[in-house]
């Protein structure tokens, strides 16, 4: 008998605190439907600092002041989420950042569903797999990559 272990991939999502009270089940729910795994899951409160950092890249943009304040003003629910090709996944369920396109180009998303416009747009994901790393470090300390590596199937023969 010959156990294959095959690698995921993980991705950072967030649930933003515009979705947190009336969206959060459905996307949970939308979650699982789409066969994801979610080896860490936590709300939190992001401080005004955390939010700086966790967004820095965007610390140039004219939005940037507006989108901190909106990420630190009530609970976040933070999830790792592991698939093959999950960050593309993930990004692909979102939609894209507005929510006039995504209502245009991909109504099923959860974007077209739940945001409201362009900054409270429901949801977040890492845009490639080295911001993914850094921001589940970030926000969840250094955990260890166990969860990655699955039992996928057990071949005998
Ligand atoms: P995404 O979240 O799709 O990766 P970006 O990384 O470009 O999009 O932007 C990060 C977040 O900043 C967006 O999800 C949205 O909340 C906000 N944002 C982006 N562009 C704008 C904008 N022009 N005006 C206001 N908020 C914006
Ligand atoms: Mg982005």
């Amino acid at each position: 008998e010959i156990n294959f272990f095959f690698p995921k991939q993980r991705t950072l999502a967030v649930i933003k605190p515009d979705a947190m009270e009336e969206h959060r089940e459905k996307i949970l729910e939308e979650i699982h439907a789409n066969s994801f795994s979610v080896t860490q899951l936590k709300e939190t409160v992001l401080s005004r600092e955390m939010a700086e950092e966790f967004y820095k890249e965007h610390r140039e943009k004219p939005f940037f002041s507006q989108l901190v304040e909106f990420m630190c003003r009530g609970p976040c629910m933070m999830l790792v989420l592991s698939k093959e090709n999950a960050v593309e996944e993930w990004r692909a369920m979102m939609g894209p950042t507005d929510p006039d396109q995504a209502k245009a180009t991909c109504p099923k998303s959860l974007r077209a569903r739940f945001a409201s416009d362009l900054l409270h747009n429901s949801v977040h994901g890492a845009s490639n797999e080295q911001h993914a790393e850094e921001k589940i470090r970030f926000i969840f300390g250094d955990i260890s990559g166990e969860n990655m590596m699955t039992r996928s199937s057990d071949v005998s023969g």
